[in-house]
């Protein structure tokens, strides 16, 4: 199945969730509903409440790390999907609360300020509602690029957990004063089955799963080895770790159970295909989180989210020549996916860094191609020097145009191996990148 196939199916199933949503609101019209520009106004705003609630619902979805929908699409593309949704459904729900306002003002002849005080005192579970949306804006706003830069990882991720709370609160005033749903039973019990299927689906795949593998697992550290400056391997240990069904390449949010890593968790990949007793990750260290893994002790306990990620040697058509090109840490992945392809495939690895120092797991690397038969070429120095352009990759790989492509490093050097890639006609699911960030 396409990548295309499938981003059409996705695109198919929301779009007929869609209808449905918006039939609830035209079967359940009157004539009243248009009786003057006021009502009309009210009636324009219950559609955006229904549109917008209805995207936020789905922007929740996406990021609930279903496992099925995470191995087809893979994580980078929903959170991205995820990032699309959710200003567009609180730009909805703010029209929603204007016109409402401005059509109950209108209807009642009082001032706005009036009309909106009476609502959020007077209706059924408005207050709760007026909080939800308070909410839902603080972590909308938070998330746009300038916020999001100035406030710690980890303070962005508990205000944006206010998302959650903020379509939580504002549940019940829908049910109880949306007029599509008071005397409106089956529209009243969608709307319910579609709330409730987002609950249990959160709770189960982003809680239960993660918390019944970690403790069934029994993954702890095993050993942390310096890889060079700034970069250390964790080998983490545990029972039956195959059932995990990991790939070499694939990620997880790893959760140290240590007195001053246990409330964070980070996404590392894989670095090395995963044995039945280990797995193992490459990190450099970036920030606090990172700096401090090289102070694990053997037997922390060790909680995972995952794995999630395409970027895996089975995402392959069978068959191609391989090129894997790295920069800097981002060989990690590829590394692991590398002893994944199946015997006599062709592969070259093209390992980008500025400085030798830079060049981890290069030892390893050697020897594993030499085991494999890949060819690895270290391409160490400036920008000018490497310019990763069509015509300089096909220095080293002469059939570039013909290969599947694996990709993982800094922005820069994707867009221009991903520019290359356009100039040699390789279509896009023949190339992979993994972005050691969720880019938007
Ligand atoms: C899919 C994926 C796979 C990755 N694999 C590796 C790997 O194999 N090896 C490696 O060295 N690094 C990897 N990274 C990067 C790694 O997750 C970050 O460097 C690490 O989380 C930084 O945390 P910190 O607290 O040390 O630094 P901070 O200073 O807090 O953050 C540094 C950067 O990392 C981002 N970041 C911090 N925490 C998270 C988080 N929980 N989720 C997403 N981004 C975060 C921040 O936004 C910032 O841009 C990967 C990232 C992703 C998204």
């Amino acid at each position: 199945m396409s990548k295309r196939f499938k981003d059409d199916q996705i695109a198919l199933i929301t779009g007929i969730g869609l209808g449905l949503t918006l039939t609830i609101q035209i079967t359940t019209l009157t004539a009243s509903d248009f009786a003057d520009i006021y009502s009309q106004i009210t009636t324009a705003s219950r559609f955006f409440a229904l549109t917008g609630s209805y995207l936020a619902i789905i922007g929740l979805l996406l990021i609930a790390r279903i496992s099925w929908i995470e191995n087809v699409l893979g994580h980078d593309r929903l959170v991205t999907w995820h990032r699309k949704a959710m200003p567009y459904a609180l730009y909805f729900i703010t029209l929603h609360v204007l016109l409402v306002t401005l059509g109950y003002a209108g209807g009642d002849q009082v001032r706005i300020g009036t009309a909106l005080w009476t609502m959020i005192t007077t209706y059924p579970w408005m207050l709760p509602a007026t909080l939800g949306f308070v909410l839902l804006l603080v972590a909308g706003v938070s998330s746009y690029r300038i916020f999001r830069q100035s406030i710690s990882y980890e303070s962005w991720w508990v205000i944006h957990l206010y998302t959650y709370l903020g379509v939580a609160l504002s549940f019940m005033h829908q049910i109880l004063t949306g007029a599509m749903f008071i005397s409106h039973p089956l529209a009243k019990n969608y709307w319910i089955s579609l709330y409730s299927f987002v609950v249990v689906a959160i709770l189960y795949w982003r809680i239960l799963m993660p918390l019944a593998k970690s403790i069934r697992h029994k993954l702890m550290v095993d050993k942390v080895v310096n890889e060079g400056p700034g970069v250390v391997s964790i080998y983490i240990k545990g029972r039956d770790v195959k059932k995990l069904n990991a790939q070499g390449g694939q990620f997880f949010s790893w959760r140290f159970l240590s007195k001053d890593l246990w409330y964070q968790s980070h996404p590392y990949s894989l670095s090395a295909s995963p044995s039945d007793e280990s797995m193992r990750i490459t990190v450099k260290a970036l920030g606090d989180s990172s700096s401090e893994l090289t102070h694990l002790k053997s037997g922390t306990r060790v909680f995972i989210e995952g794995p999630y990620g395409v970027f895996k040697a089975s995402s392959a058509r069978r068959g191609r020549h391989i090129v894997l090109i790295g920069g800097g840490v981002g060989i990690t992945p590829l590394r692991a996916i590398m002893e994944e392809f199946p015997n006599n495939t062709q592969i070259d690895i093209l390992y980008r860094a500025s400085h030798e120092s830079e060049l981890v797991l290069r030892k390893e690397l050697d020897e594993l191609s030499d085991r494999i038969g890949a060819r690895v070429h270290y391409l160490v120095g400036s920008r000018q020097e490497h310019t990763m352009s069509y015509e300089y990759l096909k220095k080293f790989v002469p059939n570039f145009q013909d290969s599947e492509v694996f990709i993982c490093g800094p922005e820069g050097l994707v867009s221009a191996v991903k520019e290359a890639a356009k100039k040699a006609g390789i279509p896009k699911n023949r190339f992979h990148d993994e972005a050691f960030a969720f880019h938007g």
